[in-house]
């Protein structure tokens, strides 16, 4: 088995950064909640989403093999995030005059082009919660012959005070449990519940509700936590290495979902690392649909949206968010981006000149330290995937890089293979920023026309009787290891 370099991750759950031991290595099993499909994702949504993208890129780029289970929240999660609203989906079903699923295959195909064009991988599996209604309903029975629920008019609830007897409800979110009495007191209109600090697990469906479904209770629905304690499981098992979401998850999300995992199946925490993803914020308040400053990917890349002085490409956006770490927040602001724009061209660049460096055998250069870099590289992942000083040290990279192709002089070519792999491992894989033409470091697009017109020149020279320069410009190509055929239809290049 491959020996993994030691990876720290800042464990939500125990608030210490940790050394990462998977349960079954080489295996990770990875679970990171999705989205609700009822509304275009805003670019806050993006933010969190990248930070697993970028865990996720790590962790296979190390060499382990990742089940990574992003589910599709489609139904059971109710305005304001209660027990007691009107279900999101449902609420824009009936205001869009469509079908419940009309509105989820909508925001499910905006999502997954969303992830696209911001070059994110696909999870291993994406299931969604109206596919999973049948474990749902038998976790909820697991959960009350464990005797940590109980029924009433029809719905189920969790009995959090019971819950708290035994565990530590609050263990994630630091909520403690006096505090949460003393607020729920305010709270009104949940008279079913025995207790307001109670959650559903089952709702009874009025009949004007559209997505219902029966079961031993009542024609209902499922509450918004239990899915991901089903999918989670169904997928990864009851124990099972990494559980994200953004920070507003943790309560009372994730707190939920820890009590029903423990009452269902009688064990202790399920999930041994929880990683939770900052917000992005703007003027320092979070980016939400209900705060009126959300925008959309779209309204990024055309800047037609009020706060965006232009358009942004979404590989800047990219190496904005990755410029600052997952656990802080992040300001959106126009001049950062610009600054981002010009470090991700500084970047590219520089990979660019780095496949133009001519090389030469043998002549290692002793400023070019590949391993120290590549040690630094992965130390800074290594520290709670520490994408700033990750891309500072690429930079360090980068300076050395442009002061050898200013001085015009050749790299060894064993060097160059390691910085290369070292740009491609890093820039490409682990962070994910390609060409915005869809190329990766390799720039085919400026480097494919440079090259064009070097054949174009070296056509004429030939035309010209000017042999010389010909061959010159066959042989500089040559040591770039590219080569010039020759034939009736005229000259092409190629990369050996
Ligand atoms: P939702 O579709 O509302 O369930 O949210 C999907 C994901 O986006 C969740 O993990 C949220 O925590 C996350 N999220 C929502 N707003 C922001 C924000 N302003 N910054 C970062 N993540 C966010
Ligand atoms: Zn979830």
């Amino acid at each position: 088995m491959a020996k993994f370099p030691p990876l720290y991750i800042q464990n939500s759950l125990t608030r210490k950064k940790e050394l990462f031991t998977p349960l079954n290595a080489p295996y990770v099993g990875m679970y990171v909640c999705g989205p609700t499909v009822y509304s275009n994702v805003h670019l806050g949504n993006v933010r969190t989403f990248l930070t697993f993208d970028v865990v996720y890129r790590y962790l296979t780029f190390l060499g382990y093999q990742v089940r990574y289970v992003r589910n599709i929240t489609d139904v059971g999660h109710l305005t304001g995030d209660s027990d007691d609203g009107e279900d999101k989906i449902g609420k824009k079903a009936r205001l869009e005059n469509l079908e419940p699923m009309e509105i989820v295959q909508k925001y499910t195909n905006d999502f997954q082009d969303v992830m696209r064009v911001f070059n994110m991988k696909s999870p291993s599996i994406e299931p969604s919660a109206t596919g999973h209604i049948v474990e749902q309903i038998e976790m909820v029975k697991a959960i009350l012959d464990r005797g940590y629920a109980y029924e009433s008019n029809g719905s189920v609830y969790f009995n959090v005070r019971k819950y708290n007897e035994d565990h530590d409800y609050g263990a994630l979110s630091g909520r403690k449990i006096d505090d949460l009495i003393n607020n729920s007191r305010l709270l009104d209109g949940q008279n079913e519940k025995s207790d307001p600090l109670d959650f559903a697990l089952w709702k009874k469906a009025d009949a004007s509700h559209l997505m219902k479904w029966p079961s031993p209770w009542s024609e209902g629905f499922p509450g918004w936590h239990l899915e991901c304690s089903v999918m989670s499981t169904k997928y990864l098992g009851t124990q099972f290495d990494i559980h994200g979401g953004g920070m507003d998850l943790k309560f009372p999300h994730h707190e939920c979902e820890i009590a029903q995992n423990t009452c269902a199946t009688g064990e202790a925490h399920s999930v041994r690392y929880w990683m939770h993803g900052n917000m992005l914020t703007v003027n320092g308040r979070k980016m939400a649909k209900s705060e009126g400053n959300g925008f959309t990917p779209e309204e990024l890349i055309s800047g037609n949206h009020a706060l965006l002085e232009r358009g942004y490409s979404p590989m800047t956006v990219r190496f904005f968010m990755l410029q600052g770490h997952y656990a802080s927040t992040l300001d959106f602001s126009n001049e950062a981006l610009q600054a981002a724009e010009k470090g991700l061209d500084r970047l590219m660049n520089a990979m660019s000149a780095l496949e133009m460096l001519p090389t030469a055998m043998d002549l290692p250069n002793p400023d070019v330290d590949v391993a120290a870099l590549s040690k630094r590289c992965s130390e800074a992942m290594g520290d709670d995937f520490n994408t700033p000083i990750l891309i500072s040290v690429l930079f360090d990279a980068v300076k050395l890089i442009n002061s050898i192709a200013s001085d015009r002089i050749a790299v060894d070519e064993t060097q160059k293979a390691a910085l290369v792999m070292l740009f491609n491992g890093y820039v490409s894989e682990v962070l994910g920023l390609v060409r915005e033409d869809g190329t990766t470091g390799e720039s085919e697009g400026e480097s494919g026309a440079l090259l064009d017109l070097l054949v174009e020149l070296r056509g004429n020279a030939k035309i010209n009787k000017d042999w010389g320069t010909a061959d010159a410009i066959r042989d500089a190509l040559g040591a770039l290891s590219i080569s010039i055929k020759d034939s009736k239809e005229g000259s092409t290049w190629e990369r050996d």
